[in-house]
Parts: C-alpha cells; structure tokens; sequence
C-alpha cells in the first residue's frame, strides 16, 4: 500500500501515465498530474483520484524544459507536501528509417524522452536525499532494449534511460533513494494505435505470450516499484513484455 505517500507522474493524462496515476491513487497516494498539451484529459484523471479520496494537483509542463521541470518538482512537493515517488512517463515517437529521419526528429525524442527524464530526476533527487527516502520509476521500452528498425531515435532515448536509471541508482542509493527502469513491450495505447495490423501481426508472432499489453500490466509493476515492498530493488530494469524480451 501507498497510504500517505506522494507521486509524481509525468504525462499522466493519458496512456500508460493515466493508469499509473489512478493505481497509485487507489494504493493510497496523493498524486500531482503532469500533462503537456492535454488538459481536459488530465482534469478527468485528477477527478477520478479525487473522488477516490486522494490529493490531485494538475501541472501543465513540459518535461524537455530543464527550468520548467523544476518549477513542477518544486509545486508538487509544495502542494503535496513532500515527493516520495516520482514517475518518468512521459514519451514520444518520430518514427522514421534511419537515413530518412530530421535532426529535427532526432532531437525531439530525445528532448523529451531522455532529456525529460534527466530534468526531473535531477531536481526531485535533491529533495529525495533530504527525506533520506524516494522512489525513481523511469519507462524505458523493449524497443531500448532490443532496437527496432524505424526508431533509431526512440530506441537510443530509451537505451539512453537504463544508462540514466543506473548511474541515477548507484548514486542515490546510499540515501535510500531507490531508481528503477520499466521496459514495456507493446501497450495498447495511442502510441501503438497508430500501427499497421500488418505490423501487429508481426509484433504479436514476437511475444510467446501472444497478445499485447494493457496498461494496468505496466501499472501494476510501477505500484509494486513504489512501495515499500520493493525496498531492496535498485538500478534494474523490469521487462513487463509478454515474453517478447528476455
Ligand atoms: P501515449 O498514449 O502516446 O501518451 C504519451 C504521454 O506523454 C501523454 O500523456 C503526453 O502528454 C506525454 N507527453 C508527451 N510529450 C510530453 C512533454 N513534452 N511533456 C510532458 N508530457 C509529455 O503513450 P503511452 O503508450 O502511454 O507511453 C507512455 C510511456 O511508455 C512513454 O514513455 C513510452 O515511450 C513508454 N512505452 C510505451 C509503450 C507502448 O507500447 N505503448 C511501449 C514501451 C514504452 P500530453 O498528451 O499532455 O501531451
């Protein structure tokens, strides 16, 4: 359980993020919403931790932004009262083969995927090493740990994130500051909507389990890091992938 804890999850209006926010809630923690361009979804989760019982504090920010990510970690533990978990959700993709891809969709994803994760990190860790107490959960990907034709760009900013996850852990460790990576492998979200059925189908012959994930699959993990449970837990990366990855 998660009674009088604190959470921060970014991109938790929708998606993996959503659900994370509303099983931390449902543990029992007061949760801060972070969103970037969608709003209206963000104020439904926040109701819906609401009338669960728990605190919801709405922050628009964009993670890429190392000075607005630090203003959002400030107003978190201000109107939470102290930040006990921290959860790096939020993502993009600019899909595109290697020798067709921008500098421009190069940088995005990893402004944002892996940039984001440090400019977080790197202010709530401050707080954290106060409180002699905190859990890291950074989403990385099966794509990060295996490489995907077509995300050169993502597959380097999720890789990127393990790199980030264990040094942030070796770091933080002695302060009882916990820092972990989760690996999804395909979710059924709007990220993976976009998909062919052709290249479903190719996914799906990949996982021996033989379906794609939900996202109360990578919730579920995300609670477990974040509890005391897992206090002995740090610097890994858990594969929640149906088998895809082992
Ligand atoms: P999604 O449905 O596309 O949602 C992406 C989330 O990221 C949204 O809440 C979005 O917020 C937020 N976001 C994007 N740019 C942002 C920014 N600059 N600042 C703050 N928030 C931003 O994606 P998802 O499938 O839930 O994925 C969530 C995480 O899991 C990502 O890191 C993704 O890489 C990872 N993952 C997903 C899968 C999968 O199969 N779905 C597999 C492996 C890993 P707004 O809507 O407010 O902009």
């Amino acid at each position: 359980m998660l009674t009088g804890k604190t959470a921060l999850v970014t991109g938790a209006g929708r998606g993996i993020g959503r659900e994370i926010a509303l099983t931390l809630a449902r543990e029992g923690a007061d949760v801060a919403i972070n969103y970037n361009g969608s709003a209206d979804a963000a104020k439904e989760v926040a109701a819906k931790i609401e009338a669960l019982g728990r605190k919801a504090v709405l922050i628009q920010c964009n993670v890429a932004d190392f000075q607005a990510a630090e203003e959002m970690i400030k107003k978190a533990a201000e109107e939470l009262g102290r930040l006990d978990i921290l959860v790096n959700n939020a993502g993009i993709t600019k899909d595109n083969l290697l020798l067709r891809m921008s500098e421009a969709e190069y940088d995005a994803v990893l402004d944002i995927n892996l940039k984001g994760c440090f400019n977080t990190i790197r202010h709530a860790a401050k707080l954290m090493i106060k409180q002699r107490s905190g859990r890291i959960i950074n989403l990385s990907s099966v794509s990060g740990v295996m490489g995907n034709a077509g995300q050169a760009n993502y597959c380097a900013s999720k890789a990127g994130i393990i790199g980030l996850t264990k040094s942030a852990a070796r770091e933080l460790a002695s302060r009882n500051v916990t820092v972990n990576a989760i690996a999804p492998g395909f979710i059924e979200t709007e990220m993976t909507a976009v998909l062919s059925d052709s290249v479903k189908e190719n996914i799906l012959a990949q996982i021996p389990m033989h379906r794609l994930g939900n996202t109360k699959d990578i919730a579920e993990a995300a609670a477990f890091l974040a509890s005391d449970r897992a206090g002995y837990i740090t610097g890994q990366v858990i594969q929640v992938n149906g088998g895809m990855a082992m």
